[in-house]
């Protein structure tokens, strides 16, 4: 029988939660990490492997990049880090080298894995790996605005005392300061958020910067933002590799926007099945036309 297989490029603050929260939920077989700081990665390789016994992962490695390159899923969060004061954006030339150099160095990629883009800007950057990967664009994925979308509904769902799994509200456009939270779609059970009493726009509006503004106060008080990401994309994960077909929103290449974006998409085992339709009205999709294009310059810059 086949046994899953994930790669991590990139054994920081994000890969090697990633990788504890991978071994806690019990879907992998093997893990191999991957990182230029060869000392570091076996170091986290080592204290991981202490968490095997109570999982059903059999295996944590060290590994190369021609190995991470025949994984089931590749997950890329090599790079630099948010410094205090600097914006994702702010990232853009320094990451894609790297990024560039990673795909040089994994060579052909096996034609049926799954990469995940994690590294920041992660919009322009998933566009980077679509175009260096050879892969199909439905295999090449960025984790983008599920991570603000998770951060939105926690806001809500703590306004209301409502879990977040009942809240139907996305998050899309740039993982970044042009994205754009769909108020008009945002509901529970079909009644729109906007009409419950304690919210209404203006508070949906505050919610949705304040999500938006979270991760400076992270990287300030503590130097990286890491469990959340994790989480989402360990998510991401049990969706591929359970053929789940959720409803996500991740970073994928627009035909109508011409550039790479979170958009809710279909997700299953061979990535993304589909781009699903959302409702927006007429301020939503101007602010998403100003975010494609500000992407659409990002990623001329690094051409
Ligand atoms: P970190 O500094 O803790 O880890 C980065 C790791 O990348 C380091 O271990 C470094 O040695 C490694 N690295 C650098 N160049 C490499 C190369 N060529 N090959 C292999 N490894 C290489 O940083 P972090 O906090 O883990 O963040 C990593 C990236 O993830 C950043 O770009 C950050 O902005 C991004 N991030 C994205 C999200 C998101 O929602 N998409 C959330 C948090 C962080």
């Amino acid at each position: 029988m086949k046994q899953t297989q994930i790669a991590i490029i990139g054994a920081g603050s994000v890969g090697t939660a990633t990788a504890y929260n991978l071994i806690l939920i019990n879907i992998v077989s093997e893990i191999i990490l991957v990182d230029c700081n060869t000392k570091k990665c076996q170091a986290e390789v080592d204290d991981l492997a202490d968490t095997l016994p109570w999982s059903t992962t059999r295996s944590i490695r060290t590994g190369n990049y021609k190995e991470a390159a025949q994984a089931d899923i590749i997950i890329i969060c090599a790079g630099k880090p948010q410094q205090p004061g600097q914006s994702r954006a702010d990232l853009v030339t320094d990451n894609a080298k790297i990024i560039r150099s990673i795909f040089n160095e994994m060579g052909p990629i096996s034609k049926d894995s799954i990469i995940i883009m994690v590294t920041n800007p992660v919009d322009t950057l998933t566009q980077l790996a679509q175009n260096l990967s050879g892969l199909p664009t439905n295999q090449v994925i960025g984790s983008g605005t599920l991570l603000d979308t998770i951060r939105w509904r926690g806001f809500i769902s703590k306004e209301i005392t409502t879990g977040e799994q009942s809240i139907e509200a996305y998050v899309i456009g740039e993982h970044g300061e042009n994205q754009v939270a769909l108020i008009s779609s945002a509901n529970i059970e079909g009644v729109p958020l906007d009409e419950y009493p304690k919210l209404g726009n203006k508070k949906l509006e505050e919610l949705a910067k304040k999500a938006k503004l979270k991760v400076y106060g992270l990287v300030e008080n503590k130097g990286c933002a890491e469990f959340g990401v994790a989480a989402c994309v360990t998510a991401l994960c049990k969706c591929i590799i359970f053929n789940e077909n959720l409803v996500t929103p991740v970073v994928t290449y627009s035909k109508e926007y011409k550039t790479c974006m979170s958009l809710p998409v279909n997700l299953g085992a061979k990535g993304i099945f589909e781009q699903v339709y959302i409702a927006t009205n007429e301020k939503e999709q101007q602010a998403l036309q100003e975010s494609a294009e500000q992407l659409r310059k990002m990623y001329k810059s690094i051409q």
